[in-house]
């Protein structure tokens, strides 16, 4: 028989997920249409969510400032084809009981990039309908959504990715537990290299007496960064394009405009194209997961604890100039800070070093 806790068991001990939790489809009921799972699976009885946690020394280079990779590749991308793996054990084994289950994909919404087409049939919503992962785990008790929009648990704080499912299975619902994480300390806000964390404007929904919130994102800024455009957090865009100027916190672009851009100009970026066939998490969320991270393990809520660094790391984090300006005389080429000294050259290989 399939229940909450038999599906529980099977995704932590068998698959590898960290945390797994069920709504009801009533919780959706004030859903707007286009986010509403009913458009999606008319007789959907419950919503499964599971999660698996970035691991934590996967954003040490970012928050040196010295590697990029590792985030990108293990807990953005990585993460995402591992929940999607565990997604795909998970749909099996609740069609194995004799019930459908229906996939979702954390992408994003027509809000965002605009209705693709009208709608399929009268009386349906245009396409595409997208379920908010987030309130899908805040509705199934995983956690709540962060001042900063992003996703936290008491056991992981901000690390984590999820996934979620449909099912006409009815389980029984985990209850919803809010309000015991982010104490809107503003951190986030403060770190974001793009200033896209509104520090007053909000959004949120109600549900079953819980008031769900988040800040008003600036979706085009956030995107502009996430992509590497950004030249306070990341050496990318600057190293390509010394003499453009383009402070990402003055942009006034949509999500769609920030996504197009970004897409255009990622092969022109050698050191990220590298790493991926698509545009990759460059901005490492230093504001949203690393800063929010460092406040709630220092603040000791968190119910993972380490021992060695106990607040990930200390000191102020690094961040890099606007400037060499776009002039030639200030960047010089590829200089990358006129009043720094010049790296020094390496003495030629004498076929003994490492490489
Ligand atoms: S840093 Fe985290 S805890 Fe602080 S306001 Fe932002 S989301 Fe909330
Ligand atoms: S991903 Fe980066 S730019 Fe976007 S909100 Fe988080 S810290 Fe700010």
């Amino acid at each position: 028989m399939l229940t909450t806790e038999s599906l529980r068991d099977y995704a932590l001990n068998v698959l590898g997920v960290d945390k797994l939790g069920v709504a009801n489809i009533e919780r959706f009921d004030s859903a707007p249409d286009d986010m509403n799972p009913r458009f999606i699976m008319p007789k959907a009885r419950s919503v499964i969510v599971y999660l698996k946690r970035i691991v934590r020394g996967t954003c040490r280079g970012v928050d040196e400032g010295t590697n990029w990779s590792s985030y990108h590749i293990f807990s953005y991308a990585g993460l995402g084809q591992m929940l999607g793996l565990a997604k795909d054990r998970l749909l099996r084994h609740i069609e194995q009981h004799g019930y459908d289950a229906t996939p979702l994909s954390a992408v994003a919404s027509s809000r965002e990039f605009g209705p693709k087409a009208p709608p399929a049939a009268p009386g349906l919503p245009p396409r595409e309908v997208v379920i908010q992962h987030r309130i899908a785990g805040t509705l199934a008790g995983l956690g709540e959504i962060g001042w900063s929009k992003v996703f936290l648990t008491k056991e992981f704080g901000p690390r984590q990715r999820l996934g979620v499912i449909l099912t006409d299975a009815e389980l029984e619902p985990d209850p919803i537990v809010t309000g015991e994480l982010c104490d809107r300390c503003m951190r986030c806000v403060a770190e974001c290299p793009a200033g896209a964390i509104d520090p007053d404007r909000s959004v949120g929904i109600e549900v079953e007496g819980h008031r769900i919130e988040w800040n008003d994102l600036d979706l085009g800024k956030c995107k502009l960064t996430h992509f590497g455009l950004n030249k306070l957090s990341g050496p990318f865009f600057a190293k390509r394009f010394p003499g453009v100027s383009f402070p990402v916190a003055d942009q006034e672009v949509t999500w769609l405009e920030a996504w197009d851009m970004g897409w255009a100009m990622f092969p022109t970026m050698p050191a990220l194209s590298a790493l991926s066939a698509s545009p990759v998490a460059s901005c490492g969320a230093r504001g949203c997961i690393i800063a929010c991270m460092k406040h709630l393990e220092t603040t000791g809520v968190l119910e993972t604890k380490f021992r060695t660094a106990p607040g990930f790391s200390d000191g102020e984090p690094w961040r890099l100039d606007e400037k060499p300006g776009h002039l030639e005389s200030d960047h010089k080429g590829f200089v990358w800070d006129p009043d720094k000294p010049e790296v020094e050259k390496p003495e030629p290989s004498d076929g003994k070093g490492w490489y």
